[in-house]
């Protein structure tokens, strides 16, 4: 895929996570065919209007949707965090909701607002805000994919669990949990008529003994983001697990502690404090994982309009409490329009424990980047080192694990021809960089690997 292909690429795919399957018509391939979405470049003004960036052209009768960028006298920039520029791919996601169904909203804050918000903020405008949700839902309805998993290095997906098929929306969440003697706890956002619902259970030693554990917080259709659920270990040891997730569509990360699995339900489990401050207000699934070292929850998440990726752990001797070091949380100072992937472990190359997040870097590149933390005992990090790998991604969080103590492993979904997401595998190395394994399995939505199952949601 083309560097020119990325950029319409992610802002189309930024609609999936409303929930919705985004027609096959509406995806752009290289190159163009008849019936696809045809994006063009012109050197004029719209109407005769200089200010305009960009214009929907509706459905004629060689492509299903249209969309134009006006050149004229903009300052168009492929980095959203560009003083004074305009972001090719923030036009595009807005010009692409016209073509999904949706009108201006100009009474509250919405990708579908007509005019374009400036900076400091400008990466806000890659984000749908609750609005945009509910209206591409209303439009376009909800997705139900498969859930399927596979033993690791396994070659094929099973598409049922327990001889039954499972449907879902957002990127799904597995870790291990060896405490329940070598079973998974699984996280997913399912479809139950109009409501959604996040749904955890546990899997294995063999996926095909599948139990659902408990359906918890359905949650109005207007409440509840369908971009996934991130699942981790926990702090009380190998029983315990927690989840997190977009609990409303205005960004309130919710994250539950304490799951474990008993007959009938999840425990008595416990909510995290409701991450109401605005330092926690997000527009993506966050990620989970568990450093076994100081005995911390870890997660990382993308802050509402700033693209910035944070990291806090809770306290380890206040259960619901976020902090970081002296702070609430760690500022990595790194930027992403695309959900984090985490994961905390030892590190034989340094012997001690590292964590490394990786993510999709918000220029036009969409390059991979992976980035090494040292935590700290007191819950703070410090950043070693960032690298960029040279392929292109999009959308939904890397999975990512530590293999073998040296290397890190990272599986992504990429969009190859514009519809279709073969998933790639990377693995990185402190002695020998970057290797790209071949790309195997497919999905439209994203995957999760654990220590004893991989899943994904998709197709
Ligand atoms: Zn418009």
């Amino acid at each position: 895929m083309t560097e020119a292909l990325r950029i319409p690429t992610a802002a189309v795919s930024v609609w999936e996570q409303a929930g919705i399957g985004i027609p096959t018509k509406y995806w752009a391939y290289e190159p163009y065919t008849p019936n696809d979405t045809e994006v063009w470049a012109s050197s004029g003004c719209c109407n005769g209007e200089c200010t305009c960036l960009g214009e929907y052209d509706g459905v004629d009768s060689t492509d299903n949707c249209s969309v134009a960028l006006y050149r004229g006298n903009s300052n168009w920039t492929q980095n959203p965090r560009t003083v004074d520029g305009y972001d090719y791919q923030a036009v595009l996601s807005h010009e692409f909701g016209h073509c999904l169904g949706l009108d201006h909203e100009d009474d509250v804050d919405a990708l579908m607002n007509s005019g374009y918000d400036g900076h400091p903020d400008g990466i806000d405008n890659r984000f749908l805000r609750k609005d945009d949700m509910l209206g591409v839902r209303s439009v376009q309805g909800h997705a139900s994919w498969s859930l399927y998993w596979r033993n690791p290095g396994d070659s094929s997906w099973n598409s049922s669990f327990n001889g039954s098929s499972l449907w879902a929306s957002g990127s799904p969440g597995v870790a291990y949990g060896g405490g329940f003697n070598g079973w998974n706890l699984i996280g997913f956002q399912s479809s139950s008529g109009l409501d959604w619902v996040t749904t955890i259970g546990k899997a294995g030693p063999t996926p095909s003994s599948w139990t659902n554990v408990c359906g918890i917080w359905h949650d109005n259709t207007w409440q509840t983001s369908r971009d996934g659920v991130a699942v981790g270990r926990d702090v009380g040891g190998t029983n315990y697990m927690a989840v997190a997730y977009l609990y409303k569509t205005n960004g309130y990360i919710r994250a539950v502690r304490n799951l474990y699995p008993v007959a009938g339900g999840c425990g008595s489990f416990a909510l995290m404090n409701q991450l109401t401050d605005t330092d926690f207000i997000t527009r993506r699934r966050p990620a989970l994982t568990y450093n076994a070292n100081n005995s911390r929850l870890t997660m990382a998440w993308i802050d509402y309009h700033t693209g910035l990726i944070k990291i806090s752990t809770n306290s380890s001797t206040n259960n619901s409490t976020w902090v970081s070091g002296g702070g609430q949380y760690y500022n990595t100072s790194e930027y992403t329009d695309a959900p984090v992937g985490i994961v905390c472990g030892y590190w034989s190359p340094t012997a001690s424990t590292k964590c490394f997040i990786a993510f999709p870097r918000l220029e036009g590149d969409h390059y991979l980047r992976l980035c090494r933390l040292t935590p700290y005992s007191n819950g703070g990090f410090s950043k070693d080192w960032c690298s960029n790998s040279s392929y292109a991604i999009s959308n939904v969080p890397p999975s990512i694990r530590i293999a073998n103590d040296n290397t890190v492993e990272i599986m992504v979904p990429y969009f190859s021809t514009g519809s279709s997401a073969p998933i790639r595998k990377y693995t990185y190395t402190e002695s020998g960089g970057w290797s790209q394994y071949s790309s195997y399995g497919s999905t439209k939505v994203g995957m999760a690997i654990g220590g004893g199952v991989e899943i994904k949601v998709g197709n």
